[in-house]
């Protein structure tokens, strides 16, 4: 029966797995079990010392850090990528955000994150996207973790024309580091997950990392969906 219900949703509402085609799968769900359970996963969220919070160390006053996948050429990763990011499928971004959710809580390093704060996108871009990709990964997070995100506590600044023209040079030097902490009450002597969609070399994270900081009492963890070997 169950069978039968599935072809029927098949016909008019067509459902294949990102990843193999294959189209037995959830209709919620963008990959079948075979393809979800052969993403390349890091076990990061589980290690104390991984790459990830060694590329932090120094730098920015980390507590824990973590991405979920490697991210590599023509994988499915980047397939799930470049969904989320250019094709406005809002569902890779809760995916890998649930995904990241069963992580955390498998893990039991990240027990007492207290808020959610997605790498804030400069308005331009988020306009031209439709929605801020990593406020869909918190959402997925959120979901499976029942962690509360904050959205408009962390923005990026925005520079009026006049300041593009004047300080174009200036603004390619800082072009990471214009982040703003507008409420910061909301933060004061939380412990902050900063999320974003893929940890390269971790530099915007840490400009707005330091922003957050500057909170009395903040702690911070950092953790993104894939991570760039
Ligand atoms: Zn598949």
């Amino acid at each position: 029966m169950r069978n039968l219900i599935h072809s029927f949703l098949q016909l008019f509402y067509p459902h294949q797995c990102l990843g193999c085609g294959s189209d037995f799968l959830r209709l919620s769900h963008l990959l079948c079990s075979r393809c979800i359970h052969q993403l390349p996963e890091t076990g990061f969220f589980e290690k104390a010392g991984n790459p990830v919070e060694k590329a932090f160390y120094g730098r920015l006053r980390v507590e824990k850090a973590a991405a979920l996948y490697y991210f590599t050429k023509n994988s499915l990763v980047q397939g799930l990528m470049l969904q989320l990011k250019y094709r406005g499928n809002r569902n890779a971004g809760l995916f890998l955000g649930r995904m990241m959710g069963h992580a955390i809580l498998s893990s039991g390093r990240f027990t007492d994150i207290d808020l959610l704060v997605p790498l804030p996108l400069n308005a331009k871009k988020q306009f031209k996207r439709g929605y801020n990709q990593a406020e869909l990964i918190c959402k997925g997070i959120s979901e499976v973790c029942g962690i509360p995100l904050e959205v408009n506590t962390v923005v990026r600044k925005q520079f009026t024309e006049s300041q593009t023209t004047q300080n174009r040079v200036a603004r390619w030097l800082n072009m990471e580091g214009v982040f703003e902490v507008r409420f910061p009450d909301k933060l004061i002597n939380k412990h902050i997950l900063l999320v974003d969609d893929v940890m390269t070399t971790g530099a915007t994270l840490e400009a707005c990392g330091s922003y957050i900081l500057s909170v009395p009492g903040v702690r911070l963890s950092i953790a993104t969906a894939a991570y760039t070997i």
